[in-house]
């Protein structure tokens, strides 16, 4: 008999919630070859990463091993896409394999991404190709190396099977690890089905899993929604503060957990500008660098909607406790924005709103202007602090502009030690990506080696490394993402 596979994987989700989860299988792999494994985090979740490089271990991240007593499973949920309802999304090419309790006790989904068509797969094929699959490795590390909320990658495996995009690309399969898969459009599709029994089910899951300090509060589903209201306003000003465009704002993509999910067609932003959009299909901006605060809210306000029978069996009192629990979103997300960018200024709690909001405001503006790199340029002003104002003046186009602004801020007296802290100096620079991607596909895993590498640690400026430091050239020209591939 086969030895029993190292892993145990639990499934509260679809035992509790057994009409969110189908029970289905992956499509099995032809040829799977692992190709990225994030050693560190298979440690954390108990696991030895030398049983994934197994054979067995290869199979389980295709989905074709299944554990004794795991149930895979697609989960059902809807969204507003680009703002048009869709009642019924689900995972189309994903399926919860369960849970894992990690070393510090906490529960984290296994979750597997191109693993073939589901009952929600739609027109879709089920599949995802290698270079999307790593780009989401690429950058779901480089966030969490930033601090940030965010679902992690395992590990990619390539399938062996083609995949048709507009040419034949390769298969893959990403194992997504997240603290879960709820969504805001899991409560939109719970709420439509008119079972408020699976609808309180739900919540009390969401509660239990992210936000167990509801459970002690007199209206358990009303503390559930300023709770989520709280930790994506929290999120959505770290990725502001890093100029992440998450690009794909759906409400299907907002996590329950205050995790960032689904990296499709995100990007970094280089020259500083609200409107910056990366995805193709993006035409008006919806998704736009400016607009992701006021999107957060939108999806809340679906999120506030879906949670109403739950408030209060008075819709009109229900209504108006939802509309005041939306109405945290901007103070929290204005304060954590707020205490970011003092932080990126390298100035302390002593600087308060009323000089910290104009000085940020009147340097965002100059750098807009100038469309100078957002990243590069924190880092510029770092030393500036320390004395040496030339790089960070070379950036901007109104150098006398820029001077001014800088007598004003030295005055503060930043802390440039503290600047380095918090602004990063390496990001996965959108040329680098392409470039790390195209040599994979080839066949040469070394460039995107090196970038997992240099990306991991954000902060630390090591030499030889400024091609990493520095926007793309020129001859890049202007970068187009694209989602569902
Ligand atoms: P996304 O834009 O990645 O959040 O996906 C939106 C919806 O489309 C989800 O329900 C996905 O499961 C589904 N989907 C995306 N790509 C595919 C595909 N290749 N095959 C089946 N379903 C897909
Ligand atoms: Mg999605
Ligand atoms: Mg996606």
């Amino acid at each position: 008999a086969a030895p029993t596979p190292p892993i145990v994987l639990d499934g509260t989700f679809a035992r509790e919630l057994p009409e969110l989860a189908v029970p289905w299988q992956a499509e099995p792999a032809p040829e799977p070859q692992l190709l990225v494994l994030d050693d560190a985090l298979a440690a954390e979740l108990g696991l030895d990463p030398a049983w994934f490089r197994s054979p067995d271990g290869v199979r389980l991240l295709v989905g074709d091993l299944v554990p004794d007593g795991a149930t895979p499973v697609a989960q059902a949920y809807a969204g507003h896409q680009f703002g048009g309802y869709s009642p019924r999304l689900g995972d189309g090419r994903a399926l919860l394999l369960g849970e894992i309790v990690d070393l510090d006790g906490r529960r984290r989904d296994l979750h597997l991404k191109g693993s073939g068509r589901t009952p929600f797969a739609r027109g879709g094929d089920g599949l995802a190709a290698v270079g999307p699959m790593l780009r989401e490795v690429v950058v779901s590390r480089a966030m969490h190396a930033l601090g940030i909320p965010t679902t992690r990658s395992l590990a990619v495996v390539a399938t062996g099977r083609p995949v048709q995009r507009e040419t034949a690309l390769s298969g893959a399969v990403l194992a997504r690890v997240a603290s879960s898969h709820l969504r805001v459009g899991s409560f939109q599709y719970a709420r439509a089905t008119g079972d408020v029994d699976l609808l309180r089910r739900l919540a009390d899951h969401a509660i239990d899993r992210h936000h167990p300090a509801a459970a002690e509060d007199a209206n358990p589903a009303l503390a559930l929604l300023r709770a989520v209201v709280a930790a994506q306003a929290a999120l959505v000003a770290r990725w502001m503060l890093v100029g992440f465009v998450h690009g794909v704002m759906n409400t299907d993509n907002m996590t329950i957990s205050g995790e960032t999910i689904d990296y499709g067609p995100c990007a970094f932003m280089e020259a500083f500008d609200p409107a910056t959009v990366y995805s193709s299909i993006d035409e008006r901006g919806r998704y736009s660098y400016g607009n992701q605060p006021v999107a957060a809210e939108w999806n809340l306000a679906r999120l506030a909607e879906a949670l109403l029978p739950l408030i209060h069996d008075d819709q009109e009192q229900a209504v108006a406790l939802a509309t005041e629990a939306l109405g945290d979103f901007r103070p929290r997300y204005g304060a954590a924005w707020s205490a970011g960018m003092r932080a990126k200024l390298g100035l302390g709690d002593a600087v308060d709103d009323g000089v910290l909001g104009p000085l940020a405001d009147d340097l965002l503006t100059q750098l807009r202007s100038s469309r100078v790199d957002h990243t590069s340029f924190f880092r510029a002003l770092a030393t500036a602090a320390r004395g040496d104002g030339a790089p960070a003046r070379a950036l901007v186009v109104d150098g006398a502009g820029f001077d001014a602004w800088a007598e004003r801020w030295l005055a503060l007296a930043p802390d440039a030690g503290l600047m380095d802290r918090v602004n990063p100096i390496y990001l996965p620079r959108n040329h680098l990506v392409e470039e790390a991607l195209a040599a994979a596909t080839d066949g040469d895993l070394g460039p995107l080696d090196r970038l997992l590498e240099v990306v991991a640690a954000p902060y630390d400026e090591r030499p030889g490394l400024e091609r990493y430091a520095s926007p793309a050239p020129a001859d890049f020209g202007a970068y187009t993402t694209f989602c569902g591939t």
